[in-house]
């Protein structure tokens, strides 16, 4: 798998929208790779935050913060 694709299947891979194959692959350049592991871990975290918001009060600052660093990924 290339860095490119594994880049692009996080979202699907977060939703659990991968077939088994494409996941054992994505797991495995997840070992591999050192960048994309970092990259996967910043987008995780977000993901989990985001997912945590729906019954917290989030400051907007915060909120602006978290959606400026996803986009500068
Ligand atoms: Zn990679």
């Amino acid at each position: 798998m290339t860095c490119e694709k594994f880049r692009n299947l996080i979202s699907l891979y977060l939703d659990h929208l991968l077939a088994e194959d494409e996941v054992e692959a994505f797991e495995k350049h997840l070992e591999e790779c050192e960048d994309c592991k970092t990259y996967f871990d910043e987008i995780n975290y977000a993901n989990e935050l985001f997912g945590s918001m729906m019954d917290e009060e989030v400051p907007e600052k915060l909120v602006e913060r978290i959606k400026k660093t996803i986009r500068s990924l």
